[in-house]
């Protein structure tokens, strides 16, 4: 695996690309480059220094033994959340969006947590597939929902297992719990889930 000085990447100006259709884009440094798309007004990036630790701190809660790059964009996002990640083949990429004003370092910490949390979700459900979901949700006693409709995030599966790892996992920004279903720290069993999940899929 590259080091993470490799895989944490500052972004600046000269890596925005603007297509002669469409929206300015960022490639990411995976061999098979995504294109994250950017609105072009100079934003702050997360602090550079800081993302290497949390990316230190949360790939040894949970390693998956495959690169991610990591971007810190100093431009925001045209999709307006916070930040996004996938896999692609056998690489993960992470983007944090920059913002109009600098960001909060309790920002970095809860989104670098997520983002990862993204990479480790796929990459267990790329290993274990539906079971993997299954489990979880009887777990949790929720039903499965994946629509990303306005206002509806909050209900996403994804989005509240990736949060459950954040916490439970990562023990980042437990305080910050943005779904209708219980806390992590209130359902029992999610810990154990937690570890028997990083024992089977985590290097
Ligand atoms: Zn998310």
């Amino acid at each position: 695996m590259k080091p993470l000085i490799e895989r944490v990447i500052l972004n600046s100006d000269s890596d925005v690309e603007y297509p002669f259709q469409g929206d300015p884009y960022v490639p990411t440094r995976t061999e098979n480059p995504y294109h994250i798309a950017v609105d072009p007004f100079p934003g702050y990036a997360h602090n550079y220094e800081q993302v290497i630790e949390e990316a230190h701190h949360v790939e040894s809660r949970f390693p998956v033994g495959i690169n991610v790059f990591y971007h810190c964009l100093m431009h925001e996002m045209v999709w307006r959340s916070n930040g996004a990640a996938d896999l692609t083949g056998n690489e993960g990429w992470v983007a944090l969006s920059g913002k109009r004003i600098p960001i909060h370092p309790a920002i970095t910490r809860s989104l670098v947590a997520h983002e990862y949390g993204h990479i480790v979700y796929r990459f267990i459900h790329r290993r274990a597939g539906q079971d993997f979901i299954n489990q979880y949700l009887s777990i949790r006693q929720i039903d499965y929902f994946d629509s990303l409709r306005p206002r509806s995030w909050h209900m996403n599966f994804e989005e509240i297992a990736v949060n459950d790892f954040r916490i439970l996992v990562c023990g980042r920004e437990s305080e910050y719990w943005p779904h209708n279903c219980p806390h992590p720290f209130e359902v029992i069993e999610l810990r154990d889930f937690w570890k028997k999940l990083k024992r089977n899929h985590g290097g």
